[in-house]
């Protein structure tokens, strides 16, 4: 694939994400600025601090032009903070967070609450043989999909793994185990016509 994969690099897990779509044998370029976004055909999300991420997006003058690419179906995979990015509506969210709304999802941010703050699980994911490790921390919880929204994991009766057109999301971490499954279904939408 000649694709080049965007990782979203203001903060948080971008490091991660980056080996796992290399290890998959596609070029990667962290992105930070406009120009950089100029030069991917997806891009990648990661987790951290979704609260942040909105004020940086904002400073690096990114958040426009992504919002533009989302809306000209670039695919994207957003995990936990970077799905929070994509949600229609966050609850729990500080008052000056932004998001994309580009994914029909609604989701609260910090919601398996303290005892469970984070976890680990196995998770039976659509389209897998087999079960998916799958790493929660801080993770949103998925209060509604939208019609269009594909389930393809849930945790508990509630969707972790969503897909609608070229976009997915995970509430966990997919790029933290070394599994890479996850990346590769991604990828194959990104060539996907
Ligand atoms: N709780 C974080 C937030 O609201 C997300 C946690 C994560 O990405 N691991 O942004």
């Amino acid at each position: 694939m000649n694709a080049v994969v965007g990782i979203l690099a203001l903060q948080g897990a971008f490091r991660a994400h980056e080996l796992a779509v290399k290890q998959c044998g596609v070029s990667t370029l962290q992105v930070r600025t406009p120009e950089e976004l100029d030069h991917v055909d997806a891009l990648v999300m990661p987790g951290g601090e979704s609260t942040t991420m909105s004020h940086l997006l904002t400073t690096s003058e990114l958040f426009d032009p992504i919002a533009k690419r989302l809306s000209d179906d670039m695919p994207v995979f957003g995990t936990c903070a970077g799905m929070i990015l994509l949600a229609q509506k966050v609850y729990d969210a500080r008052p000056d967070q932004r998001s994309f709304a580009a994914l029909d999802i609604d989701v609260r941010r910090n919601a398996y609450g303290r005892q469970v703050d984070s976890f680990e699980c196995d998770l039976s994911v659509m389209g897998l043989a087999e079960d998916f490790h799958a790493v929660f921390i801080r993770a949103p919880r998925v209060e509604r999909v939208g019609e269009g929204v594909e389930v393809l994991a849930q945790h508990d009766g509630v969707p972790v793994l969503v897909r609608q057109g070229r976009m997915m999301a995970a509430s966990f971490h997919p790029e933290l185990t070394p599994d890479v499954r996850i990346h590769e279904r991604f990828l194959s939408m990104v060539t996907e016509v």
